[in-house]
């Protein structure tokens, strides 16, 4: 008799008990393999394992049991063949996109991306002689005209930072590889639990682990997910050699994570509705994009590729930048923070943090006004956040109404 198929497991189950390798001493919860290195039985031994003869592990930078055990947790989670995690969220988009391009090709990105991001492809990329293209990401048009010959990675995330826009993947991945070119997704605002570009045709997955992945704001990471094909031909050589390894402590904190991962995300994101229909009924707010809500620019599409509305809301409030510190300034629970996807509540006003770095021209052309406020929702009691932010807000309105 042959042995039964063993049955496959819904993710909230394979983010619990997913990858997980247990050592000689069957501890429960995974153990921290805090070592840099690993000692081999023989001499013998170490020349196979270098030859990649032996299985086993060598040195840190290249691969550690905990980090194994938070990237095979991560592949499970996303559907995709691997995963490699590593320092920093940025690290991540790094090794994905430069591991694959060389000088002389060129790559399309949409406009509305993290700070960072557009650093990388607007001006390190160049440096190298790697050309790109900056699109309104919701043109269907501009991604089609925006292909040249050369032209080998198509960059987006979606939802957007701090717009929350949201973008068709099916549609640009056929684009992508119309021309031969792979579609490298930044999912961080969608977190897996409500989105897997994988299965809407993207190539390659980013993350940075920093945000919900890690959930109670304490460490940073990334991850990369990708095909084996793809991890063989450029981003392990690239990892291993130069270097934006995950501290095997960062990688135990975020497997972690992961256990909690759906339970935080749906919670934090059923307040995020509840919070989002509060703001737009108040009179000082003037504008609230939520992918959740039926008002948002793109409706259809997160109708059809997100499984949630995300934990971020993006609003205005009227008064312009006096508006909105007055807003944040009025808040007691919510702290002001950039960061997003924590357990606590946060709020930033990306005109003069996250986004500054950019010419008033390029914010209005992303549509971040000077009255536009981000917010990360927590997981605080959702009644103690509705009361903090109509307090808030009720302050600001006469303060508002004369500036207008
Ligand atoms: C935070 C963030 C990053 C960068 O991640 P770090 O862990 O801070 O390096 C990249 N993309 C998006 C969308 C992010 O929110």
């Amino acid at each position: 008799m042959t042995s039964p198929t063993p049955r496959r497991r819904r993710p909230a189950t394979e983010l619990v008990h997913g990858g997980t390798l247990r050592s000689q001493f069957n501890e429960t919860s995974e153990a921290l393999f805090l070592t840099q290195g690993f000692v081999y039985g023989s001499a013998e031994e170490a020349e196979a394992r270098f030859l990649n003869l032996s299985p086993g592990y060598q040195y840190s930078r290249f691969s550690n049991p905990t980090v194994t055990m938070f990237e095979e947790r991560m592949a499970i989670l996303e559907g995709s063949e691997v995963a490699r995690a590593t320092a920093t969220g940025m690290a991540a988009v790094t090794a994905a996109l430069l591991s694959q391009l060389s000088a002389g090709d060129h790559v399309v990105a949409a406009k509305a991306l993290f700070g960072s991001c557009r650093y990388i492809v607007e001006d390190l990329a160049p440096r190298f002689g790697i050309a790109a293209t900056l699109v309104d990401g919701a043109d269907l048009d501009q991604w089609r005209d925006a292909v040249r010959p050369n032209t080998r990675a198509f960059f987006l995330e979606s939802p957007t930072n701090p717009t929350l826009e949201v973008y068709d993947i099916a549609a640009i991945a056929d684009i992508a590889h119309e021309v031969g070119a792979r579609l490298v997704v930044d999912n961080v605002f969608a977190t897996p639990i409500f989105q897997s570009p994988l299965e809407l045709g993207a190539d390659v997955v980013v993350y940075s682990a920093t945000k919900h992945i890690d959930g109670q704001g304490r460490c940073l990471g990334g991850v990369v997910c990708c095909s084996k094909a793809f991890l063989d031909k450029h981003l392990q050589v690239f990892i291993r050699q130069t270097g934006p390894s995950i501290s095997p402590f960062n990688a135990w904190v975020l497997l972690k994570g992961l256990e909690t991962l759906p339970v935080r995300v749906e919670r934090q994101s059923a307040t995020a509705a509840r919070l989002a229909d509060v703001l737009a009924a108040h009179p000082a707010v003037t504008r609230v994009i939520y992918p959740g809500r039926a008002d948002h620019p793109q409706a259809a599409t997160v109708a059809r590729q997100m499984k949630g509305g995300s934990s971020l809301i993006c609003f205005e409030v009227a008064g312009g930048k006096a508006g909105a510190f007055a807003v944040e300034n009025g808040l007691e629970i919510i702290r002001i923070s950039n960061n997003l996807g924590d357990a606590k509540s946060l709020v930033t006003h990306p005109a003069t943090t996250t986004h500054q770095r950019l010419t008033p021209e390029a914010r209005a052309e992303l549509g971040i006004s000077d009255g536009m406020i981000r917010l990360s929702v927590g997981l605080e009691d959702p009644d103690d956040l509705v009361e903090d932010l109509a307090a808030a807000l009720d302050r600001v309105r006469p303060a508002a109404a004369a500036a207008e």
